[in-house]
């Protein structure tokens, strides 16, 4: 393509709003990107924030768009299941898939915002300003305030883009000046990174899971890393006598991990530093409505709604968002009065479904995929998926192996279930009735 367009500003160069540059330049805009912390690509890692994360089909289906997915899956870890860690005894592993081939893939949150940077700068026509905080938004004139070491700086911009994340300034802006409603729920629970590094120069777990400790009111999960390390992501209340706050000495750390994960401790030679150091991360669902003002300001990505991390769809959602922003730019010819709010309409359903979802499969997660019947239950899934091919396809394969929009997902898992019950209904009936008649004959003898 294309003809030189108006300069967008895009705030956030994270992982949506990278993408959203890139895809924006291809459309033949300039795009100012503003990034509120330095140029990651020097070094600099924040501790103990979220270090990986999984990739699954709609956030390669948004890279393969810009070719970026041959790269990015270069370094990726496919997990092809659970495992599940008990107390006691030997880790089980459950396939995602009925064929047992599928994955989702454990990949650096890091490397992967690297890669979209490098692929957003490589574009003629994006710039991005680092070291840029956004503080003020004028949604009337695009006038935005930066706070940046050197001070504070202005600049302007017809169209302004939000993909600042969970905490979205340019949402707070749009709250301000009183153009959106929004809702915060907050868990009751947080998150802390702990590591497994290497054993003898490999990985201390089977690479090829992410692995699970489920234990009712809490979970740990840990994810494989390239340098052959493990991240462990442990939730748990952030209030109350079994909460973060209630280990405070090493000794209590210790006992706690050896009572309740015994496989993990000596495996985790720096659990007492990393869980005294790491930082508690909070979880929350972000909801706000219109997701637009004007038609010239909008929200994309976590920005606009933000989701609990249980379903490892948070990055992948906010990618699918970019590929049909640029949808809607097409349908509308680059009209941003038009595209913005039908953005939000073709959106707002797939988002929130994926919103309920995640929070389901907490309790999945921390609670059910221990339990035999659960077991079971995925064993007989799998058994249809095998005989009624294409048919019958479960949630999870829907949500984590196709684009199929997250609100269809919803739709179809309750029709499959529907006719799963009427069938079992049909069979029980009919098992009931030959039984009956049996019995009867048994009885006129
Ligand atoms: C523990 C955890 C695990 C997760 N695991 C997964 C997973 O496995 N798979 C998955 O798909 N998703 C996962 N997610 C969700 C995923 O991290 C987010 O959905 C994703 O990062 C959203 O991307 P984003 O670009 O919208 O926001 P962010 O990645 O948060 O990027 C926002 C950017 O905006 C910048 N910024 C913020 N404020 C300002 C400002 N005022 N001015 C300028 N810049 C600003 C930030 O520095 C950042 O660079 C997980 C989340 C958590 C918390």
């Amino acid at each position: 393509m294309s003809t030189e367009r108006d300069e967008i500003a895009v705030v956030g160069a994270g992982l949506a709003g990278c993408l959203l540059a890139c895809f924006l330049a291809r459309r033949g805009y300039r795009v100012a990107l503003y990034e509120r912390r330095p140029d990651p690509r020097t070094g600099r890692v924040e501790r103990g924030r979220s270090i990986n994360l999984a990739l699954s089909e709609r956030g390669l289906d948004a890279l393969r768009r810009i070719g970026l997915d041959t790269q990015v899956m270069g370094d990726a870890l496919p997990m092809r299941g659970r495992m599940i860690h008990p107390v006691a005894g030997q880790p089980q592993f459950q396939s995602y898939s009925a064929s047992g081939d599928r994955a989702i893939n454990s990949i650096s949150r890091g490397a992967l915002n690297n890669a979209l940077l490098d692929a957003a700068t490589a574009l003629p026509g994006v710039r991005i300003a680092f070291d840029h905080r956004l503080v003020g938004l004028d949604p009337a004139t695009g006038g935005m305030t930066f706070e940046t070491p050197q001070g504070k700086v202005t600049a302007t911009a017809p169209v302004v883009l939000g993909a600042d994340g969970a905490g979205s300034a340019v949402r707070g802006q749009l709250l301000a000046h009183g153009l959106l409603t929004e809702s915060l729920d907050f868990l009751d629970y947080g998150y802390k990174e702990l590591t497994i590094p290497p054993l003898g120069g490999d990985f201390a777990l089977d690479p090829d899971a992410l692995h699970i400790w489920p234990r009712g009111t809490s979970m740990m999960i840990a994810l494989p890393n390239p340098d052959r390390s493990f991240t462990c992501t442990l939730f748990w209340p952030t209030h109350g006598t079994a909460a973060f706050a209630s280990l405070g000495s090493p000794a209590a750390i210790e006992r706690h991990f050896a009572e309740h994960y015994p496989d993990l401790v000596p495996l985790a030679p720096n659990l007492v530093d990393d869980y005294q150091h790491n930082p508690v991360g909070v979880l929350g669902t972000v909801r706000c409505t219109p997701w637009q003002a004007n038609g010239t300001v909008g929200l994309v990505g976590d920005a606009a709604h933000a989701i609990v991390p249980f379903y490892g769809q948070g990055a992948n959602c906010a990618f699918e968002d970019v590929v049909e922003l640029d949808r809607c730019l097409d349908e509308s010819d680059d009209d941003w009065t038009v595209a913005l709010p039908l953005f939000q309409r073709r959106r707002q359903d797939n988002v929130e479904a994926i919103a309920r979802m995640a929070l389901t499969n907490f309790v999945e997660m921390r609670d059910k995929v221990a339990s035999p019947l659960f077991q079971l239950g995925r064993r007989v899934e799998h058994a249809l998926e095998r005989t009624l091919p294409g048919r019958y396809v479960s949630r999870y394969e829907l949500v984590s192996f196709s684009t199929t929009p997250y609100a269809e997902v919803v739709r179809r898992v309750r029709r499959q279930h529907q006719v799963l019950g009427a069938v079992a209904a049909g069979a029980a009936a009919l098992l009931a009735g030959a039984a009956g008649a049996v019995l009867s004959r048994g009885r006129r003898r």
